[in-house]
């Protein structure tokens, strides 16, 4: 068996598994034995955990905690309104924008991530969705403005060879795609999932480019093996980006931030968005006030290093991803000139053209 299917296969998702890998603390054992919430991870994402530290932000993102219990700010049905699943389309496919699509290809995932914004669908499994490949394509064949699918999940890299292969094949017959995207932790929380069956399915050169974005939250989260399974990515000509999640306690302060994003260009990792931790229920303890992401670009990034390492801060809202950069940099504009300061606070001025 392929390791990736073993890895899958031994998923640690009991407690007696858990206590193999790490010390569990009473708090943790009575989340897990109380909630009865979908929790797990690959036996390889789990080797990362401290054995003792429970604030670990690898275990946080992967062990339940009670704090899920509360839901002071978090939006009820938040799934079906982000998604603005009211109106008539296939289950599989949530539309914000005009010329692309996010296609829901599965609810199963390698880890189950505590601050999962689809957590009603994936991880709590109160909202039944259909994942119908089939009558996904079949909406998206019919509507020729959509230029660009994102195939996301669940995590899309859990199904098989073959099946990826197909989803490629079928969306590479439809004239009006001009790339496919796929959202995927598999780079980081099962990088053995990137084997040489997939980057043969994956490496044809094609009129319809693939881009991959993965999720990684955390410098402790890159291994040598993600640097191995991101160069096979770009190998077979796909780019690999990230989302991160700016999530409280765990990389919300500076130095953490940029070891972070300096780490992702170590192993060819683009930052691309940082995402503002969405109002899902049960996830108030990973949020931050919204200003912080903006914050924490322009403190440990944006000059600080190189602008490569600089994602796009957004919020993800049912209208679409809401860019939250304000400009930082304009002290003082008049009919003249601008002063602008660079990120060491030093000014200097800039002729204004008149239109
Ligand atoms: C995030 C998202 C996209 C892709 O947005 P980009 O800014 O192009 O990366 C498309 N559709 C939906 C529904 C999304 O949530
Ligand atoms: S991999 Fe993505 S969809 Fe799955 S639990 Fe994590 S954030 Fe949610």
């Amino acid at each position: 068996m392929e390791e990736w299917k073993q890895q899958l296969q031994n998923s640690i998702n009991t407690l007696d598994r858990l206590k193999s890998i790490i010390n569990v603390t009473p708090e943790e054992e009575k989340a897990i034995t109380t909630l009865g919430t979908k929790w797990g991870t690959s036996p390889y994402f789990a080797s990362l955990m401290d054995r003792d530290d429970p604030n670990c932000p690898i275990r946080r993102q992967v062990l339940p905690s009670m704090a899920e219990k509360v839901n002071q700010y978090g939006i009820d049905d938040y799934l079906i309104w982000k998604e603005n699943r009211e109106d008539v389309r296939p289950d599989s496919i949530a539309r914000q924008y005009r010329d692309r699509v996010a296609f829901t290809v599965t609810q199963v995932c390698v880890n189950y991530c505590r601050h999962c914004f689809r957590k009603e669908l994936v991880v709590d499994g109160d909202l039944q969705l259909r994942m119908d490949v089939e009558e996904g394509l079949a909406w998206i064949r019919e509507h020729k403005e959509i230029r660009d699918v994102l195939i996301t999940g669940g995590d899309p890299f859990v199904l098989s060879d073959e099946k990826i292969e197909y989803i490629i094949r079928k969306l590479r017959e439809i004239n009006h795609l001009e790339m496919i995207r796929f959202g995927t932790r598999a780079p980081i929380v099962l990088p053995q999932r990137i084997t040489s069956g997939l980057q043969k399915i994956l490496e044809v050169y094609h009129r319809v480019p693939i881009w991959i974005n993965t999720q990684c939250n955390h410098p402790k989260e890159i291994t040598d093996q993600t640097a191995e399974a991101v160069f096979k990515l770009l190998k077979c000509g796909i780019n690999v980006g990230n989302q991160a999640v700016l999530l409280k306690g765990i990389n919300d302060d500076i130095e953490t931030f940029k070891e972070l994003h300096q780490k992702l260009l170590r192993v060819r990792i683009r930052p691309y968005y940082l995402f503002y931790c969405e109002p899902a229920p049960g996830i108030d303890h990973f949020r931050t006030p919204v200003e912080k992401g903006a914050e924490l670009i322009r403190d440990a990034i944006r000059g600080h290093t190189t602008g490569l390492a600089q994602p796009m801060y957004v919020i993800a809202t049912n209208i679409g991803k809401i860019p939250l950069m304000p400009d930082y940099y304009i002290c003082e504009k008049n009919e003249k000139e601008y002063t602008l300061k660079n990120y060491e606070g030093i000014t200097t001025r800039w002729p204004n053209i008149p239109e």
